[in-house]
């Protein structure tokens, strides 16, 4: 996916309707609408701290990071005090330039190598706007993360279960057929069987992303150093699926060893894994189907709005028709999730002991509740 020369992100970038596969920001603006919502309510619900950044980890066009702006915008005089910007985490530099073109206008500066961000610029609603490779280049400070879809696209390793014990699933060149990759069993452990595969597994083949791991300690990590929260969208498991990993191009799934570099390659993403990485660092709310987060967060009501505000059939039907793709449960409904890390305190039941009314009320967090609407 990320190799220099070849890789399916670095050359192609196949989000969207003309590319390789489409996701729920691409389908309807509500979607990033609802989730800049969700950012202004745990800003207010933290006590409108005087600054936060907004960092969005694989931002694909730039199109959520887009719609979650335009509500930033429009709720202006409550942000007005407040010192918002924006930290996008991406390596492609194929869509790095596009996100530019969306947010900025393509108004970019190109940063001097010994900078954290590679490139910077000024959004189209005035808020500056910083690109990196790592998350470790963010600066420190309160942010609100966002990963949607992008876990998935992380690399794994695959484990079969066998006689003799794990052996790793590798890719090597068919001796047989010249210009095809085959998978193969390793002849032996490896440093990843003997260290990615839990005593406890109860599974004969399983996946690991070690990668997405290590990212998910440091938004833990961050969080519990600097305060904010992170909201994760993504397919994925409770640690119970076995063999996901699968490739999509022309939005049909695709054979993952074949004219590698032209299709994208995903795994389902293991939930479990991640609440384990995060554990005592920061609390986690869900995971939850995208169709009750959404619900929770107001999307009917939203609905009604645009299509009372549309005045032809043709707008109309297209609002009903990506809603359903976003909540129908055999559709997007059910097999994406959302969860959130927030701090432990953010989730901390009344102290009892306290005096009521010395003690803050602790609302409730959008989304994995009802919102409520005021
Ligand atoms: N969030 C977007 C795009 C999802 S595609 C959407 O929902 O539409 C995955 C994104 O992650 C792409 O932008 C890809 O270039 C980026 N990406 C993949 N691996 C990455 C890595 N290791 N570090 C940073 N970005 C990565």
């Amino acid at each position: 996916l990320l190799s220099p020369p070849q890789g399916y992100y670095t050359r192609h970038g196949g989000v969207g309707e003309g590319g390789d596969f489409v996701t729920s920001p691409e389908i309807s603006q509500v979607f990033g609408e609802l989730i800049g919502i969700w950012y202004i309510s745990e800003w207010i619900a933290m006590g409108k701290p005087k600054a936060f950044q907004l960092v969005e980890l694989g931002p694909g066009r730039g199109t959520l990071t887009d719609d979650i702006l335009r509500v930033f915008n429009q709720l202006g005089s409550l942000l007005s005090k407040c010192d918002v910007s924006i930290h996008l985490v991406e390596v492609s530099p194929k869509l790095s330039d596009i996100q530019a073109q969306m947010l900025t206008g393509g108004k970019v500066q190109a940063n001097p190598e010994d900078e954290s961000a590679y490139m910077k610029g000024i959004s189209k609603t005035g808020i500056p706007i910083f690109w990196y490779r790592d998350i470790q280049d963010v600066p420190p400070g309160y942010s609100f993360y966002l990963a949607h879809e992008f876990f998935d696209a992380l690399p794994i390793h695959k484990f079969q279960r066998t006689e003799r014990g794990w052996r790793e699933v590798l890719v090597d060149i068919d001796p047989e057929v010249p210009d095809r990759l085959r998978f193969v069993l390793s002849p032996s452990s490896t440093p990843a069987t003997e260290n990615f595969i839990q005593p406890e597994e109860t599974r004969d083949h399983v996946e690991v992303c070690p990668e997405a791991g290590v990212i998910i300690q440091r938004l833990a990590s961050r969080i519990e150093k600097d305060g904010g929260a992170a909201l994760v969208a993504d397919y994925g498991h409770d640690g119970t699926a076995t063999d996901t990993f699968r490739g999509f191009r022309n939005h049909k799934l695709h054979d993952v060893l074949t004219a590698p570099g032209t299709a994208d390659l995903t795994a389902d993403v293991d939930f479990r894994y991640l609440q384990k990485m995060t554990e005592g660092r920061t609390a986690m709310l869900g995971p939850i189907k995208q169709r009750e987060f959404l619900k929770n967060m107001g999307i009917d009501l939203r609905l009604q709005v645009l299509l009372q505000n549309s005045r032809d059939t043709a707008t109309r039907e297209q609002l009903l028709h990506s809603s359903d793709m976003l909540m129908n449960p055999e559709k997007m409904g059910d097999r994406f999730k959302f969860f959130a890390l927030l701090p432990h305190h953010r989730l901390a039941p009344p102290d009892n002991n306290q005096k009521p009314e010395l003690a803050p009320p602790s609302l409730p967090v959008a989304g994995f509740g009802e919102l409520l609407l005021k």
